[in-house]
Parts: C-alpha cells; structure tokens; sequence
C-alpha cells in the first residue's frame, strides 16, 4: 500500500466505526451512533423510540422487515410454526396489497403485524403529504388485511428523529420500535453468519431486526431458533414484550454503566 492509499485508507475505517453509512436496508440508526443532546439517556432526554426493553425475564422479540414476500414469508411462518414462536413483521403497505394472504395467514398463527411505510422511503425527507401517505395508507392497507389497529411503526432505515417520533405516535398513533441486534442481513453474508451475529448479540428484552426478504435470513433462522430456545430465551411480540418492561430500576452491575436498559448502545462493528 503506497502512503497515500494508506492516508485515503484510514478516514474511512475511521468514519464505519463512528457512523455507518445508510444503506438500502436497515443500518444502525446513524444519528443514534453520534449521541447528540436529543439521543440522551431516559433520565435526561424524553424517549421517543424505543430499541431494546429492559426486563426481568429471559424474553426476547423477533422482527422481520421488508416483506411480506409471497415466498420467502410463507417459509419462515412454517418455520416459526414448528417451534410455536410469535414475532413481529414490519411490513411495507405496497407489499401487503400484493399479498394480503400472507399477512393474513402470519395473524392466523399468531404473529403481530406493524407499519414500515408503504415503500421504504426515508421519512424524515418526506413533505407531510408524503409522510401521511406512507404512515397512514400502510396502516389502513394492514387493517383491510388483518382487521387489526396498527400500534407500532419502524422507520425505514431508522432514519428518523425525536420530532418525527413524536409525530409518528401523536398524529398516527403509533410507537417508533427500532431495535439492539441488528445482523446486518441485508448484505447477505451468508446464514451461519447472520445466526452467529444474533447469537452473539442477543440479551434479555433484545429487539432483533432481520428481514423476510432474503433467502439466506431464511435460511439462517430455524439454527438461530433452536440456539435461542436452548439458551432459554422466550420469543414474545415487541408489545409482549412492552407490557413486560420491569419497572425495577435496570441492575447496576458496573457503576459507570448506563441506567436506561432502553438506550442502544452503538452497534459494533463485525
Ligand atoms: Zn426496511
């Protein structure tokens, strides 16, 4: 490596660490990474999102993004029917008009259904028409779908910020869910790698965010499954999951540890 590639080299390892890039599918919130004065701890900023619960059981909630897929979500749904696991599907309003069998079928066996835009755009560049159109006309797809009220959305990318939280659960009507464990599906590296990043990420009250759309994810779930089961961990919904929240204090195992079990701390780099 000549010197200059190394200078050209250096910045940009350094910038992956502190910030990753947004990608096309969910990446690590990047304002979440930077900690500006709105991002605070509980205690000292009001939460407006929400990525991981702190509980006093072994739970654990599942998220599925991007689908539902005609394929792929019908084969994760035997899946999970074979070990009696309920997770949550962040669902795209254009997809669920294309199938809303799918989706019926996922709230048959049991699963939650939540609104992630009607096409993947970036909320926070929207005009407010735009953002009227891909919060409300994707819950109103989902409840003709499923007959169900639609609670929770998660911004696509986790591009989002406080005031369009607020503005998410005040005019819409809906919690911001982003998540803790994110195992970076989306680049395919492969199933035995996503299940090895979950594996190693996971901790009680986790919110795990992979997608429905990419046959590897598939095909990396029923050994990460399994592995999770064996650990103890109970899959519940991210409102399951909510309602468990321990209003005990989270336990201060190291005194210079954060006290909000609800703020992420920033992803690492795998
Ligand atoms: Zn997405």
């Amino acid at each position: 490596m000549t010197s200059v590639s190394r200078l050209l080299a250096l910045p940009a390892t350094f910038l992956l660490t502190i910030a990753p890039p947004l990608s096309l599918a969910e990446t690590a919130p990047p304002a979440m990474a930077l900690q500006t004065p709105e991002q605070l701890p509980a205690q000292t900023a009001e939460r407006t999102s929400i990525n991981s619960v702190h509980v006093d059981q072994p739970v654990i909630a599942m998220t599925f993004d991007d689908g539902p897929s005609a394929v792929l979500t019908p084969r994760l749904l035997d899946i999970l029917k074979q070990r009696n696991i309920k997770v949550t599907f962040f669902v795209l309003g254009q997809l669920v008009q294309e199938h809303p069998e799918v989706l019926q079928r996922a709230v048959a066996e049991g699963h939650e259904i939540a609104n992630h835009s009607w096409d993947h755009k970036a909320l926070n560049k929207l005009t407010e028409g735009g953002l009227r159109h891909e919060l409300a006309d994707t819950s109103a797809e989902i409840t003709k779908a499923t007959g169900k009220p639609v609670t929770m959305m998660r911004p696509p990318y986790g591009a989002t910020n406080p005031r369009l939280n607020r503005a998410i659960e005040k005019e819409y009507g809906m919690k911001v869910i982003l998540w803790s464990v994110d195992p970076l599906d989306w680049k395919r590296p492969g199933p035995q790698v996503v299940s090895q990043r979950i594996l190693k990420e996971t901790q009680p009250g986790a919110i795990i965010l992979s997608h429905d759309i990419h046959p590897g994810t598939i095909e990396a779930m029923p050994a990460t499954f399994d592995a999770l089961l064996a650990k103890g961990y109970k899959f519940v919904t991210v409102s399951e999951l909510l309602a468990m929240e321990s209003k005990q204090p989270a336990p201060a195992t190291k005194a210079t540890e954060s006290k909000s079990a609800t703020v992420r701390t920033p992803p690492k780099q795998s």
